[in-house]
């Protein structure tokens, strides 16, 4: 039978499952292991005559909430001394989303006289959970401040604290909490901490407290070279204040720092160079990039400017360059489209439109997370399914269509 427990909680699917489970037989050892240190060596691991204790694994094991909840409902009545058996309660009711029972019972576990502090602190980051789930922040996070309280190295409780901080956009606390992370952890958290800074900056910007901001996405430069967002937005503050070459010259390190991310800076170095009343050097630039990365977005990008420049040929050329990286590439495709109807070249239109509806059912998805497999039709720096930060790349749409196609 162990056999087949062990292969089952392998499965992928059972994951819900398998943390009420371990949760609950991990809560069981710890109370044997403290009856132990209390001398209360004979006490077994399941009480004996709990068959609703015994019924109610099964249950869990089987994916049957319902009758699980049942079986340890009729277990706690027998005995009401197991604690674990009202957290396994507490998370059985969570799973199926009554947050409010699992916050009852986990109020009432923490009230209990003389509950070790251990177990205690669980239950109490369980409820900062079960709070947060329910959308009560406030009460979410000043739970899980009472736990770091007492255990001021716990990363996890760290964690949620800086995950509620960011959902209210307190990019200062977080900005604080990742610190601490960082400084209990070690490893490398710099892009985080130049994400917490660029957000800073964001707000500080729209206040209009420019200076401050200026030197937020600085901090978030020196703190992580390669934060794209952070020279986009210092770029972009620079342009607002008509101080187009430093806007220029900002935005095009990002070639340097991190070159798959040069589209980003395309369409703003086209709108400063055209305030500027001088095209001629995003031209020269665009070549350039074209030249070195040539990815279908620096194809596009400089598709449009030759376009611009009544360059109808070398724009068409270029698009064709684009299409045959990515033949899925919409906006790329609506371009070539555009161009063939308004010159009346309605013949290589309509090949344009054969050739289309043969890619028509690729769907074209440009960012992807690593981490948890998100798909976004948008760049977004921190993933919004598993909040990671720069795990959102974008997915090379040839190997894409390539991958369909097969
Ligand atoms: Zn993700």
């Amino acid at each position: 039978m162990w056999a087949r427990i062990v292969q089952w909680l392998a499965v992928p699917d059972n994951q819900l499952v398998v943390a009420v489970f371990v949760s609950l037989l991990a809560g069981l050892y710890t109370g044997r292991w403290l009856d132990r240190r209390s001398r209360n060596l004979t006490k077994p691991i399941i009480p004996k005559g709990d068959k609703a204790l015994f019924k109610g694994i099964q249950y869990i094991l089987s994916n049957d909430h319902d009758q699980a909840i049942e079986e340890l409902t009729k277990s706690v009545q027998i005995n009401s001394e197991t604690i674990e058996t009202y957290v396994a309660l507490a998370n059985l009711y969570r799973s199926k989303g009554a947050i409010d029972r699992a916050i009852r019972i986990r109020q009432s576990i923490i009230l209990r006289p003389n509950i070790d502090e251990r177990i205690k602190l669980g239950v109490l980051f369980d409820l900062g959970l079960d709070y947060r789930k329910a959308g009560f922040l406030d009460r979410a996070i000043d739970t899980f401040h009472e736990v770091a309280k007492k255990d001021p190295s716990d990363v996890k409780t760290l964690e949620q604290i800086e995950r509620i901080h960011e959902e209210l956009k307190d990019w200062e606390s977080a900005y604080q909490t990742r610190r601490r992370i960082a400084k209990l952890t070690g490893g490398d958290h710099k892009h985080i901490l130049a994400h917490h800074l660029v957000e800073m900056g964001k707000v500080h910007q729209e206040k209009g407290e420019l200076l401050k901001a200026v030197s937020l996405y600085n901090k978030a430069i020196s703190t992580h070279k390669t934060c794209v967002d952070a020279y986009l937005h210092l770029g972009d503050l620079y342009f607002t204040r008509k101080e187009y070459k430093r806007a220029v010259s900002t935005w095009k390190r990002i070639v340097q720092v991190a070159p798959r991310f040069t589209f980003l800076a395309y369409r703003r170095l086209e709108g400063a160079y055209s305030a500027m009343k001088n095209l001629k050097p995003v031209g020269d630039f665009l070549k350039a990039c074209a030249e070195s990365s040539g990815d279908a977005f620096t194809y596009m990008a400089l598709a449009r400017y030759l376009y611009n420049e009544n360059d109808v040929e070398g724009a068409l050329e270029q698009v064709e360059s684009a299409l045959k990286l990515a033949p899925a590439f919409w906006e790329a495709r609506r371009f070539k489209g555009e161009i063939l109807l308004r010159h009346h070249r309605e013949k290589e239109a309509l090949l344009d439109y054969e050739d289309l509806i043969s890619h028509l059912n690729v769907p074209f998805l440009k960012f992807r997370c690593e981490q948890c497999g998100y798909q976004s039709n948008e760049l977004q720096w921190q993933c919004p399914q598993c909040r990671n930060w720069d795990t959102i790349n974008l997915v090379d749409s040839a190997d894409e269509s390539a991958g369909a196609s097969r």
